[in-house]
């Protein structure tokens, strides 16, 4: 069962994975096993993101950037970059966000896109620079110094990034790794020597010598520290300097050692690199047989190790050793394998962009998709929020309306727990209001009362408009005086407010009927007694409250009973 199958799986909280040694395994697969690696990281991201744990889906993002880079999953590696970029942007990681734009370089350089790479490979090192990260500055300018080496009229900036490499990892106090870059520099002078043999032929000898001084000291400094991988690179940057320098013999020795060293530490990568260079000392000195063995062997390890670049130098020495052995046929069908490869690679650097862009047409395509769903759900959750407000709302006073109150009375006569009242609240003398200061300033009345009602009523109460001037109150928790108190407190607070400014002269007052209720009791009956007892009030006087009698018993005993059968308290 995988992790997140399990996830769903468990109904109790399922134990947390131990991120940080989870990211240490990947970290050592991602170099030593990049196919687990991918599975494993895509694996526990959804897991992650099932936690909302950003920091470890930050961090997996990142391992599984790095193994889809090494499997040239160009989209998947750069997606998986990009969203380990967005949330240490976000957390403000920097190393993260640094190390999440390095991975996108590396990728771009893959593709071929060494602009891109370059620009990126700047910001990851502003980022880095930012978070005090000397070692991890240091690993970002040795990959650029390493994009740089393969960018025509970019020498400078190559040596000078791998120069401040080596002073970053020096002042660290990491030997291993300021003679690796030392090697790098030697071998983007021998790069640019090479690139100038043919124009600038004295050009080329002194970059060549240049470049012999510092590989020497590579090598000097490798085989101090007993690092033989960088020793043997150092080696092969010697014999590239001195065959440009043209000292055949020497180049013939250095090699000879190298073999020597690559046969007791072996490494394809490095026994690749040594086929190429030895056919071509082999070539330079007319050695065209052995010259074509080593360039056999070489294509085979090529083909093994699938590294066309590689390949394509190992042919293009072929078609030179078959032309020394006077062999036109082999030389030609050489040319032709030349032809189809160059055609190849340039077809599968285009396909690789192809996928690329399509793909990140298609997450854009998906992202504006769901954007405008988004949108349009928003849109519809405010359409019905606000219609189910309207349904349910006086458009005037904002208040519950009579649908709503409805609704309430029927719950509440149905199940509330204890006592409550019903109050009806009528505006005393209002035809007046309009008839001496217009239908509007009546508008203006009643909202304001609505309000003072709204404000007037506690938490659990409601405050509704009954219809025209008004207004229905139900009273949580009181019984027949209590009701009463309530009541008449209310129309106390409306008879206290200031009107001036609506209404001069005018004092505004209410009437109001209450009735006591609890659940079980009918609606419409209690709605027709809260109604008697404001007629009561009216009939009384205005400005007043009447309670309604039990509905068993006609005179309350809290209250004198009179002809209308309405008591006050
Ligand atoms: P009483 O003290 O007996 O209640 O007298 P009254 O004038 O308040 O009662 P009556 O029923 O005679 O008049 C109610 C008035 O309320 C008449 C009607 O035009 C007015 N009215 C009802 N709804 C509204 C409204 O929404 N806005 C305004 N401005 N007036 C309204
Ligand atoms: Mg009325
Ligand atoms: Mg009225």
């Amino acid at each position: 069962m995988s992790a997140v199958d399990e996830l769903r799986a468990t109904t109790a909280d399922p134990p947390l994975p131990d991120w940080d040694a989870l990211v240490e395994e990947l970290e050592f697969l991602s170099d030593s096993d990049a196919p687990t690696c991918a599975a494993r990281s895509t694996e526990a991201i959804l897991l992650a993101r099932a936690r909302n744990d950003d920091d470890a889906e930050m961090r997996l993002c990142y391992y599984a950037a790095v193994a889809h880079h090494h499997l040239a999953h160009d989209a998947a590696a750069l997606e998986a970059a990009s969203r380990t970029e967005a949330i240490a942007r976000e957390r403000g990681e920097l190393v993260w966000h640094s190390r999440a734009l390095a991975c996108q370089g590396l990728v771009r350089h893959e593709l071929g896109d060494l602009e891109d790479a370059v620009d990126l490979l700047i910001r990851a090192l502003e980022v880095r620079r930012e978070a005090g990260d000397a070692q991890g500055s240091a690993e970002i300018l040795h990959s650029l110094g390493t994009v740089y080496t393969g960018m025509v009229q970019f020498g400078p900036q190559a040596a000078q990034s791998l120069t401040d490499a080596r002073r970053l990892w020096l002042a660290a106090d990491d030997p291993d790794r300021a003679s690796m870059a030392l090697t790098s520099l030697a071998r983007t002078y021998v790069v640019t020597s090479a690139r100038l043999v043919e124009d600038n032929p004295q050009g080329a000898r002194t970059a060549a010598r240049h470049a012999l001084g510092i590989a020497r000291q590579a090598v000097e400094e490798a085989d101090a520290a007993g690092l033989s991988r960088t020793g043997i690179d150092a080696r092969l940057a010697v014999v590239g300097a001195l065959m440009i320098a043209g000292d055949l013999p020497a180049a013939g020795r250095v090699l000879d050692t190298t073999r020597a060293m690559l046969e007791r530490f072996p490494t394809s990568r490095q026994q690749l690199v040594l086929h190429r260079v030895r056919s071509g000392w082999l070539v330079r000195l007319g050695r065209h047989d052995e010259a074509v063995l080593e360039l056999c062997d070489g294509l085979d390890l090529a083909e093994e190790l699938d590294r066309p670049a590689e390949r394509l130098e190992l042919l293009r020495t072929l078609v030179e050793a078959h032309e020394g052995r006077g062999d036109v046929v082999g030389a030609l069908r050489t040319l032709h394998e030349v032809h189809d490869l160059t055609v190849r690679r340039s077809d599968a650097v285009a396909e690789r962009r192809a996928v690329l862009l399509s793909s990140r047409m298609e997450v854009e395509r998906a992202e504006r998709a769901a954007e405008a769903a988004r949108r349009r759900t928003a849109e519809l959750e405010q359409r019905n929020a606000r219609l189910s407000h309207e349904a349910s709302h006086d458009a005037l006073t904002g208040l519950a309306n009579r649908r709503a109150l409805d609704v309430a009375l029927t719950a509440w006569t149905t199940d509330h727990t204890g006592p409550f009242a019903v109050a009806l609240v009528d505006i005393d003398h209002f035809k007046a209001v309009n008839d001496d200061f217009s239908h509007q300033v009546g508008d203006q009345v009643l909202t304001r009362l609505g309000a003072l009602l709204s404000e007037a009523v506690r938490a659990n109460d409601l405050a509704a408009r009954y219809g025209g001037e008004e207004f229905a109150l139900l009273l949580d928790g009181v019984e027949g005086p209590s009701a009463w108190a309530a009541c008449d407190r209310i129309r106390a607070v409306v008879n206290a407010c200031d009107w001036e400014d609506l209404v001069p002269g005018y004092g505004l007052a209410v009437s109001i009927g209450v009735t006591a209720a609890a659940a079980g009791h009918d609606v419409a009956d209690l709605l027709r007694r809260a109604d008697t007892a404001l007629y009561a009030a009216k009939g009384r006087g205005r400005n007043q409250v009447v309670l309604a009698p039990p509905a068993e018993v006609c005179a309350p005993a809290d209250g004198r009973a009179d002809t209308t059968g309405l008591a006050v308290p």
